[in-house]
């Protein structure tokens, strides 16, 4: 059930039943920077076709998707666990974000004209955004499509050729994302594949790529991204939350409970943005909290969601639970015994002490807290007093978009679980440890660019400021121009 390294091949397993399912090259670091030089090449040619170009060929890449996805949902569920529907719903999502960023780059980067204020108005000023090259794409298992496509879709419409990483856990959904490409742009390899374990993901990080997109652990994330200072290779890192889920006295419980549910234990709860932690108003604690308990026994592990993809995870979510239950903490649904060899059964937690790994860590398995609270400031104070600031969700009639402006996540769903992933439109990272930079919608976009400034000069100004022929008296009239625009303050 754990992959196998077999010389310079490595297998990737089923994990719901330890079979081997695909077997899979360690790319060594000489192979990982072949493929950058020919990224390199690719690139230029992926550039000259310019916004509608790219957006003719993503959108046959689009059509393969959409019209193989039994077959790719397949091999998701091959190498993850997870259900048809949930590897439909990931797929469904990755393709809505494809389609957006095609349609919307030439919008978003293309040439923008910008004032060139008072002093300078001689000048036609404007900005456009250009690709950086090559982006190095190091993905994770959890959402084997949708979150690297979340950084390759718009790396790629912004103009950038794409060397991919997998994780070791999901590499045959890697190499079918890469085939599928390479049948629909088949000139040049704009999007490449490399696979192996950690090793091939940081030669990717030293092969001289423009940028490295990121999605694992904070603590891998540091590493990416002390190897790319070496040679000043930025970074974009999405590195997990600890995502609390507000509910206030006025909420839908049913809603509430429902989302709280299906958050912490959908995808066995193996979601960077899932719910992890709930804070409940005094006055509805019990009500909300029967309603949980009542969803939850009727979540069925094995049928409504998959194994744990990981292995290792399993030795992380066994040591959250118990730490738990040894600080005093109550399990009212699941509890130490819910950890079996491959499944986690659902599990709720309360009276959990603040200063549990099960509330400061990232669990990334089926299980929530829930801590009562007296009000909703006391609610927000402590979701924010957390190293993460990924995603967060509110359920409140009356102050919904109040409590989801304080919290300091970079995105939060106000009466609905998890609806800004959906959202393309909307840009999506963290802060702290949850890591920097963003994916998805115009900010996406821009991730992947570089802006180009242009000052044309139309005229010649009847003031010379930039010039050795810069008088006294010119001076003097800029003086004074600048006390009368500026002095008042
Ligand atoms: P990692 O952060 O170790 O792995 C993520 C990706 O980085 C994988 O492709 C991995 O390759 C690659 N990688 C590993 N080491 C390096 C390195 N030194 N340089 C460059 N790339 C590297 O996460 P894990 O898969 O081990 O999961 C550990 C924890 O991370 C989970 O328990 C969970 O808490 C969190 N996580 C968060 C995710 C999110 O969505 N933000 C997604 C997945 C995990 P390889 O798989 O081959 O080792």
């Amino acid at each position: 059930m754990t992959t196998v390294l077999t010389g310079e091949t490595f297998e990737s397993f089923d994990p719901a039943t330890g079979e081997v399912v695909g077997t899979y090259p360690v790319h060594t670091a000489e192979q990982v920077e072949a493929a950058v030089a020919r990224a390199r090449d690719a690139a230029v040619w992926w550039d000259s076709l310019g916004f509608a170009g790219r957006a003719e060929r993503l959108a046959a890449w689009r059509a393969a998707l959409a019209k193989r996805m039994p077959e790719l949902c397949g091999v998701i569920t091959e190498e993850t666990g997870k259900p048809a529907g949930d590897a439909q719903l990931e797929l469904v999502l990755a393709i809505e974000h494809l389609a957006w960023a095609a349609k919307h780059a030439r919008k978003v980067l293309g040439p923008q004209r910008r004032s060139p204020g008072l002093l300078l108005s001689n000048q036609a000023a404007s900005v456009e955004y250009q690709p950086l090259g090559v982006v190095g794409v190091i993905g994770p298992w959890n959402y084997p499509v949708y979150t690297p496509l979340g950084s390759i879709s718009y790396a790629l419409a912004a103009g950038n050729a794409v060397v991919f990483k997998p994780s070791e856990f999901t590499p045959g959904v890697g190499k079918w994302l890469v085939e599928s490409f390479a049948e629909a742009v088949p000139e040049h390899p704009v999007l490449q594949l490399v696979t192996g374990l950690g090793d091939t993901g940081a030669a990717l990080t030293r092969a001289g790529v423009d940028k490295i997109a990121f999605t694992g652990s904070a603590a891998t994330g540091k590493k990416v991204m002390a190897s790319a200072a070496e040679t000043l290779t930025p970074v974009v890192i999405e590195a997990g939350g600890k995502d609390p889920l507000l509910v206030d006295a006025d909420a839908d419980l049913d809603a509430a409970a429902d989302a709280t549910v299906w958050g912490a234990f959908s995808n066995a709860g193996q979601t960077c943005a899932g719910v992890e932690r709930v804070y409940v108003h005094e006055r509805v604690y019990d009500e909300f909290v029967a309603k949980v308990v009542a969803k939850a026994e009727d979540v069925d592990a094995g049928e409504q969601y998959g194994p744990m993809t990981m292995p290792a995870q399993l030795d992380v979510v066994r040591r959250h639970i118990q730490d738990a239950l040894a600080a005093g903490g109550r399990a009212l649904v699941g509890g130490a015994d819910a950890v079996g060899d491959r499944y986690v059964k659902p599990t709720v937690l309360v009276d959990v002490p603040e200063d549990c790994s099960a509330v400061r860590e990232e669990t990334f398995g089926p299980t929530v807290t829930i801590a009562k609270v007296a009000d909703m400031d006391e609610a927000v104070d402590r979701a924010n007093d957390s190293a993460y600031g990924l995603g967060s969700t509110v359920f409140s009639k009356a102050r919904g978009m109040e409590l989801a402006r304080r919290l300091r996540t970079g995105q939060t769903a106000i009466n609905a679980p998890l609806s800004f992933a959906g959202i393309a439109s909307l840009p999506f990272g963290g802060s702290g440890e949850s890591g920097f930079g963003r994916i998805h919608g115009p900010e996406g976009l821009r991730e992947f660019a570089r802006p180009k400034a242009i000052a044309r000069q139309r005229f010649t100004a009847p003031i010379a400021l930039t010039s050795f022929a810069r008088s006294k008296k010119t001076e003097a009239i800029i003086g004074k121009l600048m006390a009368k625009l500026h002095g008042k303050g």
